[in-house]
């Protein structure tokens, strides 16, 4: 198999396991143990200090959350990965591993409500200050930037307004200023996007989403893209002794996996968003069939986004996949798969329209959250971006009339269905 380059759709079953050697269990085995015996006193002093690969505690290391890890490196073409308990641990983990107090981030203003709050709300009170920046332009990333600045960060496809960043003119900025480019790829995936061609440093995905694909389980996946120069003298938790460690120092014992090792030698150790090893193995269950559930995924939500386009009821629709999206260059030349299966509209008639339409839905479930299977509805306003004050919301792109819909592998014919009888049941 070495000799060949494996496409997407193989490596999504295969990659990072080797079919268990105690047992040739064929599916991953459900590695649900807290910690694991050592042989001798000479392999606990070495997987304890790190200078020995190895197995110790589940809060560090765990072998079902390891092929987890090394499959979704190999389908973003990472040089490493690392599982943690939710999205939120995986992005906060991020930001952690590379800033101190009185540093700072310059992010799109177009983020996760969660993120949101993250950034301008909860970092501030560690010292850590972000600059929010309306992504349309990216010489507004580069204008907002200061020596203090550690990374920018970017989702792939932006929440609420569905839109896209000039991926390579940003990285390039980044670049310039020898910080790295962190994208959220949850809404992408590695299948739809592949941020490490395009400039981007780290990703951080939320696997509650698309990578799970059943609604099941809450974790998060922080993948290294190895290409970032952590001895540039900007980054002197990477360039300088750890005395946690015996004084080694990560860039130079971990080269193009310094990033992604510092953050669970830290981070998994201080403070423990780890995943459980049975999340784990439902989200290689969801993994297998990421690209054929997307592929469903995005098709459907083209129809769906035409169909509203062309309805009397909606007074705007959000989906790069249309002509008329301002982002519609963009997602042809970063996502040529397809931009995704989310998309906003507004509903016209308002807030209160909204809220009857939502109700109407049969098929669609009301709720908070997205890359499901089964197709979604929420009311940003209310529900995603609701702990934001209207003027946060207005910033966000978040507006009364908007309705988001994450659309499922059913019939899509079913969904239109669905759609036409909840509009004439709200008229
Ligand atoms: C859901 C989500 C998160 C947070 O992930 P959790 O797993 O819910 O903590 C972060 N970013 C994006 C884009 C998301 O959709």
């Amino acid at each position: 198999m070495s000799q060949r380059q494996l496409s997407f759709d193989t490596l999504q079953l295969h990659a990072g396991q080797t079919p268990d050697p105690a047992t040739g269990a064929r599916a991953v085995p459900i590695y649900q143990t807290t910690s694991f015996i050592f042989k001798d006193f000479a392999q606990a002093k070495g997987i304890s200090s790190a200078e020995e690969a190895g197995y110790d505690y589940t809060r560090i290391i765990n072998p079902t959350n390891e092929v987890l890890e090394n499959r979704i490196a190999a389908l973003e073409g990472g040089s490493g990965a690392l599982a943690l308990a939710s999205g939120s641990a995986a992005t906060a983990t991020t930001i952690l591993n590379i800033t101190h107090a009185g540093d700072e981030i310059v992010a799109a203003k177009t983020l996760y409500g969660g993120s949101f709050n993250l950034f301008v709300n909860t970092l501030p009170k560690h010292g850590v200050k972000t600059t929010l920046v309306d992504p349309i332009d990216p010489e507004n990333f580069r204008r907002a930037l200061t020596e203090r600045t550690k990374a920018i960060f970017v989702e792939t496809i932006g929440n609420p307004d569905i839109n896209i960043i000039d991926f390579e003119a940003v990285g390039r900025i980044a670049g310039d200023h020898g910080i790295p480019l962190i994208v959220d790829n949850t809404f992408g995936t590695p299948y739809l996007f592949l941020p490490f061609n395009y400039g981007a440093n780290i990703s951080v995905h939320s696997a509650t989403k698309y990578i799970g694909g059943h609604g099941t389980s809450i974790g998060g996946l922080i993948v290294d893209g190895g290409n970032f120069n952590w001895g540039n003298g900007k980054f002197p938790d990477f360039t300088t002794p750890d005395p946690a460690y015996s004084n080694f120092i990560h860039w130079e014992k971990w080269g193009n996996q310094a990033f992604i090792v510092k953050a669970r030698l830290h981070y998994l150790r201080d403070i423990g968003a780890c995943l459980s090893p049975f999340n784990a193995f439902l989200f290689l269950q969801g993994l297998e069939t990421l690209s054929l559930r997307l592929r469903r995924q995005v098709e459907t939500t083209q129809r769906i986004a035409e169909f509203l386009q062309a309805s009397p009821d909606v007074d705007w629709v959000n989906y790069p996949g249309l002509k008329s999206s301002p982002y519609h260059a963009l997602a042809q030349k970063y996502l040529p798969k397809g931009p995704g299966a989310i998309l906003t509209f507004g509903i016209n008639g308002g807030f209160e329209r909204a809220k009857k339409f939502i109700e109407a839905l049969k098929i669609f479930s009301f709720l908070a959250n997205v890359g499901d299977s089964k197709s979604l509805v929420v009311h940003p306003a209310t529900v995603t971006h609701g702990q934001l004050t209207e003027a946060e919301q207005r910033l966000a792109g978040v507006k009364p009339e908007q309705i988001r819909f994450s659309i499922g592998t059913e019939d899509p014919d079913d969904l239109l269905w669905d759609v036409a009888q909840a509009f004439a049941a709200s008229r």
